[in-house]
Parts: C-alpha cells; sequence; structure tokens
C-alpha cells in the first residue's frame, strides 16, 4: 500500500455534493483509510470570465494498486459525477479529481506527471492539503507544511 493524496476540486452548484460521494467512491474502489481535508475556497486562475469560485478538498488514503489505475479511477469518478469526458481545462466542472502525490514516486509519462506539476506552486492544492497532512512529505523530502511556508505571499 502507498500513502496517495487527491485533490477534489469543481465549481459548480453540485460540487461539495459531488466531492462528499467521490470519498465514498473511492472507498468502495480500494483506497484505505480515506480522509478528508477541509474544503477550500478560491476564486478562479487562468478561466473564462464569469467562472466561479472553487471548492478544493484533500483526499489522503492508502492504494495498492498502480498510478495508472488510480487515474482510471479518478477519471471514472469524474465522468460519473457528470463531467463529459472531452472537456476544456478552462471550463468550469462538478469534479476534477488530480493525483498530487503517490508516495514518494516521480513519474513523468505521456499521461501522468507525479507529484502533480502544478501543486508546488498552487495555495488551492497546499493549504487544503496542509490543513490535513502538513507532514507529509514530496519525493525531494520538502514536506507539505513548508511547501506552503515557501509560496510567495499574496
Ligand atoms: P485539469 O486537471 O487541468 O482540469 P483534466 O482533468 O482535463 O485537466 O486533466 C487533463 C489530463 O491531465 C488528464 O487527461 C491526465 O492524463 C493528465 N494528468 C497528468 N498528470 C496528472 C495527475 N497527476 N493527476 C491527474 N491527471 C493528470
Ligand atoms: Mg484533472
Amino acid at each position: 500500500m502507498v500513502e496517495i493524496v487527491v485533490m477534489l476540486g469543481g465549481d459548480l452548484p453540485g460540487t461539495p455534493a459531488a466531492m462528499a460521494a467521490a470519498v465514498e467512491k473511492f472507498r468502495a474502489a480500494g483506497v484505505r483509510n480515506p480522509r478528508t481535508g477541509p474544503p477550500f475556497r478560491s476564486a478562479p486562475e487562468d478561466c473564462v470570465p464569469g467562472t466561479p469560485d472553487f471548492w478544493d478538498m484533500a483526499l489522503h488514503g492508502e492504494w495498492g494498486g498502480t498510478p495508472d489505475e488510480l487515474l482510471a479511477l479518478c477519471q471514472r469518478i469524474e465522468r460519473e459525477a457528470g463531467r463529459p469526458a472531452l472537456h476544456s481545462s478552462r471550463e468550469a466542472r462538478i469534479l476534477d479529481c488530480d493525483i498530487i502525490l503517490f508516495g514518494r514516486l516521480v513519474l513523468e509519462t505521456p499521461r501522468l506527471t507525479i507529484p502533480h506539476p502544478r501543486a508546488r506552486r498552487r495555495r488551492f492544492v497546499l493549504e487544503p492539503l496542509a490543513a490535513l497532512a502538513p507532514r507529509l512529505r514530496f519525493p525531494d523530502g520538502t514536506t507539505v507544511a513548508e511547501a506552503l511556508a515557501q509560496l510567495p505571499s499574496v
């Protein structure tokens, strides 16, 4: 079993319910001891004008499968929440599930980059994750709390 973090996010009225349902789906599909942090609200970045505020929530658990299997599970849960299989990453979404950490694995394939490439620069990832697991480490040994403290202040 590997310690994993998946970030659940979205910016539609149904997003909080979709995030709660997603946690149960991760559990049912084999994620052990799923724990979630508090939902974090943030204003949209790089989105079309009028995009609503986002919710982001960190999910921590243990996973016995491969990274690709976890990505496939994330994508199935997104589709079941109603996210179209074909979508633009700039449009409003009911649910987005991104793999942030997979133990201390570093992976770069066309389909999957772990740790999530933008996690370290995004307050809306690090802040809700620090509320759940501040001592968890990135592959280079930096803790989540340290990565958050290293962000430029707003
Ligand atoms: P966004 O997360 O920016 O809204 P998508 O959810 O549409 O965009 O994801 C786009 C692609 O990102 C996916 O098809 C997936 O293959 C790829 N991807 C690469 N690394 C990761 C990761 N760590 N977690 C989730 N998806 C990833
Ligand atoms: Mg995504």
